[in-house]
């Protein structure tokens, strides 16, 4: 058996494709960065859509960085839960189900900002407007997210927008939630409050400057894959297996 050893993860990347981060986000960018910032692995997770993760998974291919397939889906209660796969084919088929339950607005590139999606025949102004809330009850998340065998975190509690916390005032029990995130700026002051849960920090990068800063999260895994990361945020882990520093 391989030793276990810590590594370094930023769960909470977005690309250009959501309109409110850099348009130099670009698969390619993110990739460097994270590698040169020294990240073992990162979690792809724009709003609502995963269209760029598999350019993003090219450019990594034969690098240290492992890449994780995910989504930041925006419930009909406005809350951001990040939606993290073992594997791009399970994020695609969970993409259709919120491509499905998205509104039909369409982006104003001049207002929202621009949505680039980096694809195969090159870069394609995608006309959808994302950033908006889905259809999807957090019930409806958790439970298509659960199908899938990925792992459904509630983003950015504390923020007064767009925090499961905020917005409702309390976590689920019902949702059999093991790990939350909290934003960089709200760590220390809710950390102790949540100690049931594993607390996880990451970047929620919309530009590349700000991937893998501080405070950031370490996990001690025994295999360095993404199926043995997702399978130890469904458990409550130990304080020595997941670090906040
Ligand atoms: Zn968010
Ligand atoms: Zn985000």
């Amino acid at each position: 058996m391989m030793k276990s050893k810590y590594i370094t993860v930023d769960l909470h990347v977005h690309t250009a494709l959501s309109a409110c981060a850099s348009v130099k986000n670009t698969p390619k960018e993110i990739v460097k960065n994270a590698i040169s910032r020294g990240l073992d692995c990162i979690a792809i997770t724009d709003h609502n859509s995963a269209l760029n993760i598999r350019e993003v998974m090219k450019e990594a291919k034969g690098t240290s960085l492992l890449v994780i397939p995910g989504i930041e889906v925006e419930t009909r209660e406005e809350v951001h839960i990040l939606s993290l796969f073992s594997t791009l084919d399970d994020c695609l088929e969970y993409n259709d189900i919120v491509k499905y339950a998205l509104g039909d607005r369409e982006n104003i590139p001049e207002f929202f900002g621009r949505q680039l999606y980096f694809s195969e025949s090159g870069v394609i102004e995608y006309k959808p407007l994302l950033s908006q809330s889905t259809s999807l009850s957090m019930e409806d998340v958790f439970k298509q997210v659960r199908k899938l065998n990925g792992i459904a975190i509630p983003a950015h509690i504390r923020r007064r927008y767009n925090g499961l916390a905020s917005i409702l005032g309390f976590i689920p029990p019902e949702l059999n939630i093991k790990t939350i995130e909290l934003s960089r700026v709200n760590y220390n002051k809710y950390k102790d409050i949540y100690s049931e849960y594993n607390v996880i920090v990451n970047s929620d990068a919309h530009n590349i400057e700000s991937i893998y800063g501080s405070p950031s999260t370490a996990l001690k895994v025994e295999r360095f894959d993404v199926e043995e990361i997702l399978n130890m945020l469904k458990v409550k882990l130990t304080d020595e297996e997941v670090i906040v520093y």
